[in-house]
């Protein structure tokens, strides 16, 4: 670095031009001493090539390199030396130092960072400096190690208890008890950790599935790239949505804006330019550079990364990082929630009983050893981690269906969706665009052919003769002012850039215009892009002959609001209102065939500084084709069975939108209202129709964020998709946001919580019956879990109060812990959703996780269960059985009623059979038959082989406990 700084400082001297200026100075007027130790402060600075203070005028002139040294940062230095002579410079030191990439030259940072502005880096250069420098990420993911994950369980309140009760019967001298309830601890947090491991590990999984891409140049082709491969010295290339993937100084831009929010908070969008900053310039000021992390709004650029990975400015705030708490989800913390209010009503209710049973005259020892069974068997301690397990596994589903999941949280409330406002183009649609109908000059045509490709007949309509010359100028419009390009893979047609502008340049191939020459005969001095705010695109180029034109597509309106003139029969004339009226005709009657409709104009320029706003001829417009998606119109269906509406939201013109919306049965009786219209309502007009409305068409990306809000106003959960940089607040605001992973920006995703990998509308319903499965799911497994939970707390009391033993062991109701809750409870997480998710109504509101009939439910279930197993256990005793007896009874009892339970609590019992349940309801079975009929593992879990007549009673007790 040194040496190439001191390569520089001496080649500067050869060919650099220096700039003079002359700067008054108060202090240097009759003062000979400090002119000259401010001349000499001043050459020491790095890119003065001299400084001479004259203290007879009182001025000072510095020689400088313009291109290192701001003039403003000499001023600041004259400042700062005035005002305390000894200080060292602020600016670096001549050789030596480091200067800050926004204050050197373009051709300093090409030397500096060894790279070409033209072509980039070779790839061997950039592989050396990655190798060096490492991979351009924050941070590696910082993944939990399975360690903390089981510190972490351990600060669980169920696993506090178990471990109180395991301490308190170590106490008693209960060895055994003791040494079993530790190990059930051991096995739940164990449990919990691996399973919080792995449900990370697919989260980062799903997060690679989203790798952001860099454009960058290397050996003098443009990539796209993995950004965390950039290497200093890249040249990248960004245009608006693009989020900036490291720190660069910029080379050219053009209307670059970027929003810096994420760096300085400020959320007004900055505009940046290539020129020199003043060295103190604070980095909010540094309009030459760009940091990782923030959004470009809009326009375009091209930039030399200076930095990368943690020595960005972004990776310096490195507290920031560390703060991105872990997210639980509302679901989570609602069962967390339960299990703590349960515990609490258990310790209430269990201080009242033991308090009596200590004044009854029972030992302090065995009311605490009470205690500890109760505790143990009134707890599901399962709950949290199955919930987890559900959504992960969902998630997990979801990905393998092309919806990336980023927060978890949008799981649940994707189940509770009512309104889904989506996009037309490329999520509906497929975006493969053809030319079907062209009209120019009074004249239709028909376009044969299909795809890209660029064979096919383009003939005039019925009666109507060819008139080549319009039909020429209006396809070269087109090509011109494009910016796609079509390539033959392997035989098939395919665009490279935007499908609307491929279908031009393969329509422009069916009358064999040679778009290749076109391009290179016509130079483009400058591009307004295509955007959906403004709805047009504008080139402007120049001939050889230094002629300058400026063509224009767009959609119809904007197109015509700029035309004067109309081309007619080879020549221009004016253009009347009846002209007008005629093309709208025609455009509206192409566009009810469902064709989405582009309009041409062109314009020669006297000067470039010409008005491009008006006067402009225009030429005709196209109809393209853009079927809809396979699926897409059953997936339409599946939403209204379900109760959810679905709005389609475009860019595009009413009728076409109309007529598209017809065709996949979206627009029923609903209303179809355009943009324009929706301006001139007030909140309160749009409140009272919203509902109605099933197509928004011609609306800009603004309106899509008032549509949310006027939707959640209404009470409805709405979904938004986007994909472009202005349809992030929209996707912010809505309660799930959708982004487009194909054609989507970068902003977009950032905004949302789910991207579609494929940009299919169908992944979107999928996605919602997943979000409702997980809440059944959920739902079951609470069914399951409580009523097991309300059931062994029941019996245990019922027996305390009749003044029995307690109805299970210490050992028996490990059993019950480890097998009924924990391993048969999981298999009801891992139900897929059934078909009849999407049959119920959307109850638009976030989940309740217990309702009413929930609740109900397992009360009763509960209850049944508790008193058929004290039944039996009472029952026998009472027949004259031994306690031994009577416990294997209420321990079988048990076990039996919560596997019949755990398929009465399934959520989905037409659907799949669920393997994973018969392999673990076998399993648990055969282990019960083992402890009831081995004598070893009847020794060592207390039970006796039961007879016949026992089984039948058992029998009856299993037909009670269905409630
Ligand atoms: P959507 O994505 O909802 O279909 P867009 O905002 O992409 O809507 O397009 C709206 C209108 O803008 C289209 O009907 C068309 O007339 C015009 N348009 C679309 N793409 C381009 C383009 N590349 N250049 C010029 N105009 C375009
Ligand atoms: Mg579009």
């Amino acid at each position: 670095m040194i040496q190439a700084l001191k390569d520089m400082a001496q080649q500067d001297d050869q060919e650099v031009l220096y700039k003079r200026v002359r700067i008054s100075v108060d202090n240097i007027y009759r003062n000979e001493i400090f002119s000259i130790n401010l001349s000499r402060y001043l050459m020491s600075l790095y890119g003065i090539q001299q400084a001479k203070a004259n203290p007879i005028t009182g001025r000072i002139l510095v020689v400088f390199n313009e291109s290192v040294i701001h003039e403003y940062t000499i001023k600041e230095e004259i400042f700062h030396f005035t005002n305390s002579p000894s200080a060292t410079p602020k600016t670096t030191h001549k050789p030596g130092g480091k200067t800050p990439y926004h204050v050197l030259s373009p051709e300093h940072m090409m030397k500096t960072l060894k790279t070409d502005f033209e072509k980039g880096l070779s790839k061997q250069t950039a592989q050396k400096r990655l190798q060096q420098l490492g991979a351009n990420v924050l941070s590696e993911s910082r993944r939990k190690s399975l360690f903390s994950n089981l510190l972490e369980g351990l600060n669980d309140i169920c696993v506090k208890v178990l471990l109180g009760s395991s301490v308190v019967s170590l106490f008693l001298g209960q060895v055994i008890e003791a040494i079993a309830l530790g190990s059930i601890v051991f096995f739940q947090v164990a449990l919990g950790a691996i399973q919080k491991s792995k449900s990370e590990t697919s989260l980062n999984a799903l997060q690679n599935m989203l790798i952001q891409k860099a454009k960058v140049i290397r050996d003098g082709k443009n990539l796209e790239i993995d950004s965390k491969q950039l290497v200093p010295g890249d040249i990248i290339l960004l245009e608006s949505g693009d989020k900036v993937p490291a720190d660069a100084r910029i080379i050219s831009c053009e209307d670059l804006k970027v929003n810096e929010s994420s760096l300085t908070g400020e959320s007004i969008g900055v505009s940046k330019s290539a020129k020199m900053c003043p060295l103190h310039a604070e980095m909010s000021n540094r309009h030459n550079m760009l940091y990782m992390g923030t959004n470009v709004l809009a326009g375009i650029g091209k930039a030399v990364v200076v930095s990368t990975g943690k020595n960005t400015e972004i990776g310096k705030i490195a507290t920031l990082l560390e703060e991105i708490a872990e997210e639980t989800t509302p679901l989570e913390n609602k069962a967390e929630g339960f299990i703590s209010t349960l515990i609490k009503i258990y310790i209430a209710t269990f201080s009242v009983i033991g308090s009596i049973a200590l004044l009854a005259g029972m030992s302090f020892a065995q009311v605490l050893m009470m205690g500890v069974t109760f505790f143990l068997g009134a707890i599901p301690e399962g709950l949290p981690i199955t919930v987890t397990t559900c959504m992960v596994l969902s998630v997990r589903r979801m990905a393998k269906k092309n919806a990336v999941v980023r927060h978890l949280k949008a799981v649940e409330n994707l189940g509770a969706v009512d309104v889904v406002c989506c996009d037309k183009t490329g999520t509906l649609t497929l975006n493969e665009m053809t030319v079907r109908k062209i009209y120019t000059d009074g004249c239709f045509y028909n376009v044969s052919g299909v795809g890209y490709s660029p064979l096919g007949e383009i003939t005039p309509s019925e009666g109507e003769s060819m008139k080549k010359h319009a039909l020429e100028e209006l396809l070269k419009a087109g090509v011109l002012c494009n910016n796609a390009s079509l390539v033959q893979v392997e035989n098939k047609w395919e665009v490279q850039g935007d499908p609307t502008e491929g279908a031009l340049i393969a329509a422009a191939g069916k009358i064999n215009l040679d778009t290749n020459a076109l391009k290179t005969t016509y130079i483009c001095l400058k591009e307004v892009p295509f955007d959906s705010q403004r709805r047009y695109m504008l080139s402007i180029l120049e001939t050889k002959e230094k002629e300058t034109y400026a063509y224009c597509k767009g959609a119809l309106d904007t197109v015509l609001e700029k035309c004067s003139y109309i081309y007619e029969n080879g020549k221009e004339r004016l253009l009347t209102n009846a002209d007008r009226k005629k093309i709208q005709f025609h455009c509206n009657t192409m566009a009810e065939e469902a064709l989405r409709t582009l309009a041409f104009s062109y314009k020669k320029l006297q000067h470039q500084q010409e008005d491009i706003e008006k006067g402009f001829v225009f030429l005709g417009f196209v109809g393209m084709e853009d079927p809809p998606r396979e699926g897409v119109k059953e997936s339409i269906k599946k939403c209204l069975k379900a109760g959810i509406k679905v709005v389609m939201i475009t860019g595009d013109h009413m009728k076409t939108a109309s007529a598209i919306g017809r065709q996949l049965g979206l627009l029923t009786e609903g209303l179809v209202v355009c943009g324009s219209d929706l301006d001139k309502m007030n909140d309160k007009e749009l409140d009272n129709i919203i509902s109605k409305i099933q197509v928004f068409a011609r609306t800009t990306p603004e309106q899509k964020y008032r549509i949310v809000k006027a939707l959640k106003r209404q009470g409805h959960i709405v979904a938004m998709t986007g994909d472009g940089v202005n349809d992030a607040p929209a996707i912010k605001e809505a309660h799930i946001g959708i982004a487009m992973g194909l054609k989507g920006s970068d902003v977009a995703r950032d905004a949302a919580c789910i991207t579609l990998v494929d940009d299919d509308f169908s992944t979107i319903v999928a996605a919602i019956e997943e979000g409702r499965g997980v809440v059944k799911n959920i739902k079951s497994t609470m069914k399951y879990l409580f009523a097991g939970a309300i059931g062994e707390m029941l019996a245990i009391l019922l027996s305390f109060i009749s003044g029995s033993p307690v109805p299970f062991l210490a050992i028996q109701m490990i059993w019950i812990n480890l097998v009924s809750e924990t391993l048969l409870g999981s298999t009801l997480a891992v139900e897929p959703p059934s078909e009849e998710v999407m049959l119920e109504s959307a109850n638009n509101k976030p989940p309740v996780l217990i309702d009413r009939p929930l609740k109900n439910s397992i009360i009763r279930r509960g209850l049944a269960i508790g008193i058929s197993t004290f039944a039996l256990f009472k029952g026998s005793l009472l027949l004259g059985a031994s306690l031994a007896k009577a416990q294997t009874l209420a321990f079988t009892n048990f076990i039996c009623c919560q596997i019949v339970n755990l398929y009465d609590s399934r959520s989905n019992k037409s659907g799949h059979t669920n393997l994973y349940m018969h392999i673990m309801t076998g399993l648990s079975a055969v282990l019960l038959i083992g402890i009831l009929y081995l004598p070893s593992l009847n020794a060592l879990f207390g039970t006796v082989p039961l007879d016949p007549l026992s089984l039948l009673g058992l029998a009856g007790g299993v037909f009670i406990s269905r409630g």
